[in-house]
């Protein structure tokens, strides 16, 4: 089969390697393959490969070609791929939260192969049916920042009333505008341009902050609390992930705010505690998410509240000019891999 690999160096190859055997777990025929910010923290280095070459890819969906007896899957079935592979023993994975797993298998794309591949291997119990309204990009961009954003807002509470800044308006910010729409609550979307403004509007934001390039973080809380008659955000959805947007953040929240850490970057985020203390600010961090949070956001897809968009469907050949897209920030949502 064909697959994309990482070499020492960042240097991605899209190449011939042998096709996985199943040994107790299922086999998947890919048909399509979300590409994803992770991707280029790999190729940047900040994310260490298990072993050279790896197999990246953590969002694939696609079709069964194989799994165990007893698995209730068959040849055929439409799937999607959860990309955290937990022990099913640990406190964690006994309460569904498999993404916190203490003595973990591994996570497909980061140190399991991955999903940049024409035959994808994971447990059955992995595969999570399609409905037939579902198509299989949508469902691979899911299966990493649909549930992810799905359980951050789980994570944070985000319900009915409540005021929620999502700071960034890529393929994430996009679902958790989204998510937190679905929720009931009021949203503002932070964009660093009209047109992602536009997209943020689309997906369901009741109003939009625009820091033109991403300059002007320090106008940001007061931006806010303009628009929520001075009370601030009760949430604050990080997806850019710098110190300046950090603190941009927690400043635009009100009294008991939220914030919630899902974008990072190389940067750290110092805070003297009684910022955080005098508002009784909590920080909220969500990693990955359990199954149940990538079944919740298939089910949202299903009923038209949740859905995916795409930029560019590439073939595998052309994940290099994919990533570079990303990497040069032309990317409106996603851009996936197909089959
Ligand atoms: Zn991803
Ligand atoms: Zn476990």
């Amino acid at each position: 089969m064909k697959a994309a690999l990482l070499y020492d160096g960042g240097e991605l190859r899209v190449e011939e390697t042998p096709d996985p055997a199943a040994d107790g777990w299922a086999l998947v025929s890919a048909r399509a393959a979300g590409v994803c910010g992770t991707e280029l923290h790999f190729l940047e280095g900040m994310i260490p490969p298990p072993t050279v070459p790896f197999q990246l890819g953590h969002e694939a969906a696609g079709v069964v070609l194989e799994s165990p007896p007893g698995s209730g899957l068959k040849e055929g079935d439409r799937v999607a791929v959860y990309n955290v592979v937990g022990c099913g023993r640990c406190r964690s994975c006994r309460t569904g939260r498999e993404s916190l797993c203490t003595s973990s298998v591994g996570q497909l794309g980061f140190s399991l192969p991955g999903g940049f591949a024409d035959v994808v291997r994971a447990p059955a119990e992995n595969l999570v049916p399609l409905p037939d309204s579902v198509s299989f990009e949508t469902a691979a961009v899911l299966s990493c920042s649909g549930m992810s954003v799905v359980h951050a807002s789980r994570l944070a509470g985000i319900g009915l009333g409540d005021t929620v800044v999502v700071n960034g308006v890529g393929g994430v910010g996009l679902m958790a505008i989204q998510v937190a729409a679905a929720a009931g609550a009021r949203v503002i979307a932070v964009a660093d341009s009209d047109m992602k403004a536009d997209l943020a509007y689309g997906a369901g934001a009741g109003e939009t902050v625009v820091l033109e390039g991403g300059e002007g973080y320090d106008e940001l809380a007061d931006r806010v609390k303009l628009l929520t008659g001075g009370t601030g955000a009760d949430h604050y959805v990080e997806l850019v992930g710098t110190e300046q947007t950090m603190l941009a953040g927690i400043r635009s929240l009100g009294r008991g705010g939220k914030l919630v850490v899902i974008g990072y970057t190389g940067d750290h985020l110092n805070v003297h505690p009684i910022e955080l203390i005098l508002s009784e600010i909590q920080v909220v961090t969500s990693v990955a998410a359990s199954k149940r949070d990538l079944e919740t956001a298939i089910q949202l897809a299903a009923d038209g509240r949740l859905e995916a968009t795409i930029d560019t469907r590439y073939p595998l050949e052309q994940i290099g000019t994919a990533l570079e897209r990303l990497k040069a920030r032309q990317v409106r949502g996603r851009n996936v891999i197909v089959w």
